[in-house]
């Protein structure tokens, strides 16, 4: 089934964006948003050696910020080259089924495998396998990679990128949130986020995510964090985050929700905690990520077949 969840939601934003043009500053996606935290908490949890490499990799203009440039896969999705990308964002699981089976639901509209979000993370991890072992660069476009992987570490951690094959993960679920018109997935894409950032921390993104990492690392919720990273074979591991998602999706996302109804502070307040510790996750795993594939003892990735 064919959908098109970011296309639509880039779709939304642009109208929202046009309409505010003229009061607010710079209208940030939620999808850029989202992107932006995920790939700055994995960025602060890096150890030299994959420092080192994620600023080798990154071109000059991103000035060593990986963040400026996690959004970059949804900008290039309807680019004639990248078209191709367009399914490795979401994955459509059977209505109601609740779960995620590789083989069952990791395919393209037209059917091809390994076209979805836990296919393109392990297809990029196994890419930036390269590095360490000397035949980058030739055969595979290594900061592409970086960025592909950075991105959907991000997607496969929004519970309605893993949704059902009949709205779209929540796309034609259409309703209100608060006073404005939105649908499901993109309150779980943006508004919730948009929501939190105004109402409790004044707009300022960067107190957003500084209370959102100390919550994870210092916090109530830091004995959670150890056991994020833990996944043995870096090429299954999106399989285990999707199945989370596709859990949290039908637990959170889509229970007693209807179609039409409006949604507001209970659904935000009790919803809110579930879109900042996946936030934190595909952060903490990101990092996981690249310190196992960039760090200089490498021994536990095993070579690429
Ligand atoms: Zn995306």
């Amino acid at each position: 089934m064919a959908s098109d969840k970011c296309s639509s939601f880039l779709l939304a934003a642009a109208a929202v964006s046009v309409f505010v043009l003229a009061s607010a500053p710079a209208a940030h996606s939620w999808s850029k948003e989202g992107h932006m935290l995920t790939c700055r908490i994995a960025q602060d949890l890096l150890e030299p050696a994959a420092a080192h490499a994620v600023r080798n990799l990154l071109p000059e203009e991103a000035d060593g910020d990986l963040s400026a440039l996690c959004v970059w896969p949804d900008q290039v999705r309807h680019w004639y080259k990248y078209r191709w990308t367009s399914p490795l964002h979401f994955i459509d699981t059977p209505d109601q089924a609740c779960s995620f089976v590789y083989s069952r639901d990791c395919h393209g509209p037209d059917g091809a495998e390994d076209m979805c979000v836990a296919g393109a993370i392990a297809n990029f991890t196994s890419q930036l396998m390269h590095y360490n072992h000397g035949s980058a660069d030739r055969k595979y476009n290594m900061t592409e990679a970086l960025l592909f992987l950075s991105h959907f570490m991000g997607d496969v951690h929004q519970p309605m990128h893993v949704g059902f094959t009949s709205d779209q993960g929540g796309n034609t679920i259409n309703l209100r949130w608060f006073r404005h018109k939105s649908n499901l997935h993109h309150v779980w894409d943006r508004e919730m986020i948009l929501t939190a950032i105004s109402e409790f921390y004044g707009k300022d993104m960067d107190a957003f995510q500084k209370d959102l990492v100390q919550n994870f690392t210092t916090g109530t919720r830091s004995d959670d964090v150890s056991s994020w990273g833990e996944c043995e074979d870096l090429l299954s591991c999106s399989t285990k985050y999707a199945t989370e998602s596709i859990n949290l999706a039908c637990k959170w996302a889509y229970n007693d929700v209807r179609e039409g109804e409006t949604l507001s502070d209970d659904y935000f307040g009790s919803r809110l905690p579930i879109v900042t510790r996946r936030i934190a996750q595909g952060g903490v795993r990101l990092a996981m990520f690249l310190n196992r594939l960039f760090g200089e003892h490498d021994h536990d990735v095993a070579p690429p077949a």
